[in-house]
């Protein structure tokens, strides 16, 4: 397996204050670099001094938008530390890779430059409860010419961040709009890659929803503008007359882990579990009806996330009186039990590291 070469950092930066850290406000010492080109294929793996990257102006990252990431987190543990289902986000990563036409990478490989980078930054990973070490691989095409073509070189780059709970006021029950004007993304395009041009193409619509008071816009399809797709940055699920609901993966929706981990634990537990098209119609009737038991989004990030609101052509629906539903906490409990090391990992999800 390819070396990699660690240069450390001469001064160690001064570590925050643990109680306040925000997301992705703070980075570690070191960070992992390693490049590619057609010739050599990926070579000059190494570990630096956490420092801005020097760029061509003409890369082709800076105009054609080739860049792809991974969110994933490491918790620490009393004898080191954990990472949630890694393998599942290095694959991810070569699938959104295969779509941009970026390299993609060992899986192996890209797991111990993982382990070697976090493992130099253990002292990061903070101790309070909520907290947790947010690893950021990302990749970008780097050829130095304007041509428009798939590239001959790329960089692959890991960053590590101490971050806090992602929403400051803990997991309450969120405002979202529904929004019918901007689409995420459509089937046949980069929906299902992680990758930034999607988020460039959602900024206006936060924006907007922000300005209003709300906390995430929900997506609907690109077509028809009619079936539910994702809730912000995050896979959106929804308890309906007792069964479990969540848009399949028709190609525009980020396949994300903790959706794939909670429709696992939910399908333990005994629940009807459907991965289906759910029309904003259906969805709304539900909520008047009373059906609509629970609405809650899920990603890395805020882990379960669950919803209060629903405002849809200035008609404002509410989720579960405003509250916190049963099986979202129970959900949200037992995913973070198995993250924090405080419940069983009986599924194997868990890659454990002894510092
Ligand atoms: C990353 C992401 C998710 C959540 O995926 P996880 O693997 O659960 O973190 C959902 N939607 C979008 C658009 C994403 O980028």
């Amino acid at each position: 397996m390819m070396e990699i070469k660690i240069e450390k950092a001469k001064t160690l930066k001064q570590k925050p204050d643990f109680s306040k850290l925000g997301f992705g406000k703070f980075f570690t010492d070191h960070m992992f670099v390693m490049q590619y080109n057609d010739k050599e294929g990926w070579h000059d793996a190494k570990i630096v001094p956490f420092d801005y990257i020097p760029i061509h102006p003409a890369s082709t990252v800076l105009h054609y938008g080739a860049e792809i990431f991974e969110g994933m987190k490491a918790y620490r543990t009393d004898d080191g530390y954990q990472m949630f289902r890694p393998i599942e986000n290095i694959k991810r990563m070569n699938d959104s890779a295969e779509r941009l036409c970026l390299p993609t990478l060992d899986e192996e490989f890209t797991l111990k430059a993982l382990e070697t980078l976090i493992t130099l930054e253990y002292d990061w990973i903070p101790n309070l409860p909520g907290t947790s070490l947010y690893i950021r691989p990302f990749m970008f095409g780097n050829d130095e010419s304007l041509g428009v073509h798939a590239v001959h070189n790329a960089t692959f780059v890991i960053i590590l961040s101490p971050v806090g709970s992602y929403y400051a006021e803990g997991i309450n029950p969120v405002k979202i709009s529904i929004e019918s004007e901007d689409v995420r993304a459509v089937r046949g395009g980069t929906g299902y890659a992680k990758c930034g041009g999607n988020y460039a193409a959602s900024l206006r619509a936060g924006k907007r929803a922000e300005a209003k008071g709300f906390t995430q816009v929900l997506w609907l399809d690109g077509v028809e503008r009619k079936y539910i797709e994702e809730v912000g940055a995050m896979n959106v699920m929804f308890k309906i007359d007792g069964e479990i609901a969540t848009p399949e993966l028709t190609g525009s929706v980020l396949p994300g882990i903790t959706r794939k981990s909670c429709l696992e634990i939910l399908k333990e537990w005994g629940y009807k579990v459907s991965e289906r098209l759910i029309s904003v119609d259906e969805l709304l009737t539900a909520a008047e009806n009373g059906k609509l038991e629970e609405a809650w989004g899920t990603g890395t990030a805020a882990v379960v996330s669950p919803i209060g609101h629903l405002f849809y052509k200035d008609v404002d629906h509410v989720v579960s009186n405003n509250q916190i539903g049963e099986l979202t906490q129970k959900l949200y409990d037992e995913l973070t039990g198995i993250q924090w090391g405080k419940k069983p990992d009986v599924r194997g999800w868990c890659y454990k590291v002894k510092v």
